[in-house]
């Protein structure tokens, strides 16, 4: 049986850029990790230094770190499935094909998307909206894949539903460049019984073909099955629970797909917010262990108070 690949949402700096993520990423025992280029929630991006990215590349070959394992997610103010502001629209297509060549920079063959909100529009519109946008993005000499969300279905999302994203696959020409990331907060927020994995992958496979899954974004729920809402809670903690979310991560028909936490950051017993403690060497050293610890969140705060 091969290996659990499993890491998290790291940040990157302007300074250190992949080399920080990286570091990171190893500070919380991953053998996989997720970027953001910059911002999750603007567009500000600065140039991707290629010596700092020589550097990261050598030391993920040193550390057993497979390229293969780490993941661009693109901003989610990106929409692709709303024209009506023709400006923002045009942004966002060129912004995403920056993105591609930055990912491509930095050795990186993996964009996480959501798929887009159609506000105003017909869920049709949208979709084809997101098709057009895809079309025009994605190059025939492209290196770095589109990997579709699976959504929640708040609001006006699109991608809640495995036919909608499988839509988007069916029109674009260039598919063999669009693959699929799916979140299991998102799924059941979405209606999928995530305590039956095995039965959303048959589904999976039906619907859009299990080849095309090449991401799970591995996050407990605070909402009930169905909940269209999207709140991630740490691993174990919310509605999905330790034993589904473990069966999900070992599961051998997804083994060589990575895993990603999403997981929020942990906050001051007195909800002050002040100060907030990454999760993810806990919950990674706790999804190793299989056991689940009900005291974890306790000792983050302990470690994170007293050792930092
Ligand atoms: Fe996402
Ligand atoms: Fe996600
Ligand atoms: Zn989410």
């Amino acid at each position: 049986m091969s290996e659990l690949i499993i890491g998290s949402h790291v940040s990157f700096g302007k300074d250190k850029q992949l080399l920080g993520s990286l570091e990171e990423a190893l500070s919380y025992g991953a053998n996989a990790f997720m970027i953001y280029t910059g911002a999750p929630q603007n567009t500000r991006r600065s140039d991707i230094n290629d010596e700092l990215t020589k550097k990261a590349i050598d030391k993920m070959k040193e550390e057993g770190i497979e390229p293969t394992n780490v993941v661009v997610h693109a901003p989610y103010i990106i929409n692709l499935a709303n024209n009506l502001k023709k400006d923002s629209y045009r942004f966002a297509i060129d912004f995403l094909k920056q993105e591609i060549e930055r990912a491509e920079k930095l050795g990186i063959d993996k964009i996480v998307l959501h798929p887009g909100s159609h506000v105003a529009l017909t869920k049709e519109e949208g979709l084809k909206n997101i098709i057009d946008a895809l079309n025009e993005v994605l190059r025939v000499d492209g290196k770095a894949k589109i990997l579709l969300e699976t959504m929640s279905g708040k609001g006006t999302e699109i991608g809640a539903k495995f036919e909608e994203i499988k839509a988007i696959i069916d029109g674009v020409e260039k598919d063999h460049l669009l693959g699929v990331c799916l979140d299991t907060c998102h799924i059941n927020d979405a209606g999928y019984e995530v305590k039956y994995f095995d039965k959303v992958l048959d589904e999976f496979d039906k619907i859009i073909g299990l080849d095309r899954l090449m991401c799970i974004h591995v996050n407990d729920s605070k909402n009930e099955l169905g909940a269209a809402k999207d709140r991630h809670e740490n691993f174990g903690f919310g509605n999905l629970g330790f034993k589904t979310l473990i069966d999900v991560l070992y599961n051998d028909r997804i083994m060589d797909v990575p895993k990603i936490l999403e997981t929020p950051y942990v906050t001051e017993d007195d909800e002050s917010k002040a100060r907030v403690y990454p999760p993810y060497k806990f919950e990674i050293e706790m999804i190793r262990s299989k056991k689940f610890d009900e005291d974890l969140i306790k000792k983050i705060r302990e470690y994170y108070k007293g050792g930092m």
